[in-house]
């Protein structure tokens, strides 16, 4: 066998290994999209259909967390796989762990309404959340559950491709840029995430708190709508 083979036939060895000392520890080893697609078949079409199935039935069993002993279910996400704007929101409250849709309850009718603002339905875009899962008396993510999700999210992202990321509110802001700075520091400029324009903006539960806040929110609507019309550039 040529040095090269061996070289790696010792290196898929020595990744064998580690699945199995992995698997015996109990701990999940996150694959990228590619390794994942070497494993699934795609339908005739050749679309990501069976993926995505694969990947919401993986995550309706998900036990990567306590959470998954309080929810009623998880809440995959919604809207079109193929959307140029995702919208990541915290976590589920009590109406989406009921229904398993994120963003159904009030701050969802807003969110309605500020997407129609800007000219989009409801399932024109993708909407996600940073957990899956609601957290009991809809308390703030702990950073260990943010961790445990992240995959799934991870994966949803390398789906979608969109051409835009909107964060709404700290938590999904601080969970996807990594950072602890205050949310009006992050508002009103535009951030990268893996090579994706991200703007931050307010939660809409928060708008419903503060309306005075919505000019500020319609001016990152806006910013939103110029990024998308002009393919992410904003000059
Ligand atoms: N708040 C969120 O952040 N996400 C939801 O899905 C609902 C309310």
């Amino acid at each position: 066998m040529p040095a090269s083979e061996s070289s790696q036939a010792g290196c898929m060895l020595a990744e064998d290994v580690r699945r199995y000392y992995l698997d015996t520890m109990g701990i999940q080893v996150w694959q990228s999209l590619e390794q994942q697609l070497e494993g699934i078949e795609t339908d005739v079409s050749g679309n990501s259909d069976v993926i995505w199935q694969q990947l919401a039935q993986d995550v309706s069993s998900c036990a990567k967390c306590e959470l998954h002993t309080s929810r009623t279910q998880t809440v995959f996400g919604a809207g079109n796989k193929n959307a140029d704007l995702l919208i990541i929101g915290e976590a589920p409250g009590r109406d989406e762990d009921v229904q398993g849709e994120p963003f159904v309850g009030r701050a969802g009718q807003l969110l309605n309404a500020m997407l129609a603002a800007i000219g989009f339905q409801r399932d024109q875009v993708y909407i996600a959340n940073i957990l899956k899962c609601r957290p009991p008396n809809n308390r703030d993510p702990k950073p260990e559950e943010a961790d445990a999700c992240n995959s799934w999210l991870q994966q949803q992202i390398e789906l979608i491709q969109p051409g835009v990321v909107l964060a709404l509110g700290r938590i999904a802001a601080h969970s996807l840029l990594n950072t602890d700075q205050s949310l009006g520091a992050l508002r009103g400029k535009q951030h990268n995430y893996a090579g994706i324009p991200l703007i931050v903006s307010y939660h809409p539960a928060y708008l419903l708190r503060k309306p005075a806040e919505k000019r500020k929110s319609w001016q990152d609507l806006k910013r939103i709508k110029f990024l998308l019309n002009n393919n992410g550039s904003s000059t």
